[in-house]
């Protein structure tokens, strides 16, 4: 790959809390070439959303903050930038969704007006002229009738629709990156269709980088390049999304692949991985997957699995990658 749009290493984003300062994010690296979708996925909890928004220069401080790593957009080093110089990167450089009840439509606002608002932020152009660009957009994400949509408030909007209106914002300075977090979860199964299709269909045309993060394996399937799978905020894996759905090495992708609902299969036999998420305060010196996992031996409790190369542009977090996975899926 030439240079990557972005490059993410050993990123490590912290919460002070009453007991002590814990790592959300610890020790995460990956890199992101222009063009390509990148997938992230794990359970709720697993630090994919304090990523993205470390990324950002968004994660709330206090109590979060970057304590350790580097990210690069472009080869320019992005954590410690000041808020202003953040903010300038936002938007045109890098545009955002976020899942619906985190979305920033305000509330008392035309949704045009504020589709314009954007654009007229950071481009000196007219009014008429953001208006023209405005309705272009709404077409482009396919909202119907955009010179009467322009003018209404969010709330007479549908939930899908109103995340048209948030892609639309996105893409209205043309970023060369977009960093979508669960841009999908809160809407029905047919809309989140709708709108991974409208997605993949704009980044076919304009070329631009995705970051698209999520819980569900099957939208990694429909979307993704490459995956990141993360857990309880370490990498568990990351490869080549063909690799990684018929090769899984980590014992944690093998079982969300083994929870994700499939066409092809029968539901009744969907399983679920056993046991929680460990806790933020819950330090231990080994694998954060362990107290779940089937392959578990001392030296996973023991000792804290590096990420292995396994082939093929694939990486494991995990002592016994090359084991058999039970069930014959290896
Ligand atoms: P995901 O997006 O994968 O569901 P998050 O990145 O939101 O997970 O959260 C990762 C961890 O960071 C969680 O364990 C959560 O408890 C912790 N966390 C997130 N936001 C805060 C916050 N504002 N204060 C304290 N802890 C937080
Ligand atoms: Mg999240």
């Amino acid at each position: 790959m030439g240079d990557p749009i972005l490059r993410v290493r050993g990123l490590t984003s912290t919460f002070r809390t009453d007991a002590g300062v814990f790592p959300a994010v610890d020790d995460v690296s990956f890199d992101v070439a222009p063009g390509e979708v990148l997938g992230i996925v794990g359970e709720s909890g697993s630090g994919k959303s304090v990523t993205a928004l470390s990324i950002l220069g968004l994660l709330p401080d206090p109590p979060g903050r970057v304590a350790s790593g580097s990210i690069r957009f472009e080869g320019r080093e992005i954590v410690g930038l000041p808020r202003k110089a953040l903010q300038a990167l936002r938007g045109p450089s890098i545009g955002m969704v976020f899942q619906e009840p985190m979305t920033s439509l305000n509330p008392v606002f035309r949704v045009g007006d504020q589709i314009m608002e954007t654009i007229r932020a950071h481009e000196a152009i007219s009014k008429a002229d953001a208006r023209k660009r405005a309705i272009s957009l709404m077409d482009r994400v396919g909202i119907a009738a955009p010179e009467r949509r322009l003018d209404d408030f969010p709330h007479q909007l549908s939930g899908g629709m109103r995340q048209r209106v948030m892609i639309a914002i996105a893409l209205a300075c043309s970023p060369r990156l977009l960093l979508a977090d669960e841009p999908t979860t809160a809407l029905d199964v047919t809309i989140q269709a709708q709108l991974l299709d409208l997605l993949r269909d704009i980044q076919r045309d304009t070329g631009m980088a995705v970051v698209i993060i999520t819980h569900n394996m099957g939208v990694i399937a429909e979307f993704a390049d490459r995956v990141l799978v993360m857990y309880a905020g370490r990498v568990a894996e990351q490869g080549a999304v063909d690799t990684v759905f018929t090769h899984p090495r980590h014992p944690y992708t093998v079982g969300l692949l083994r929870s994700t609902p499939r066409l092809d299969r029968d539901e009744a036999r969907l399983t679920t991985i056993p046991g929680v998420l460990p806790q933020l305060s819950d330090t231990m010196p080994g694998c954060r997957f362990a107290p779940r996992c089937a392959r578990r031996t001392d030296v996973c409790v023991l000792s804290k699995p590096p990420l292995l190369d396994v082939g093929a542009g694939q990486q494991a977090a995990c002592f016994h990658w090359d084991a058999q996975q039970p069930g014959g899926a290896s």
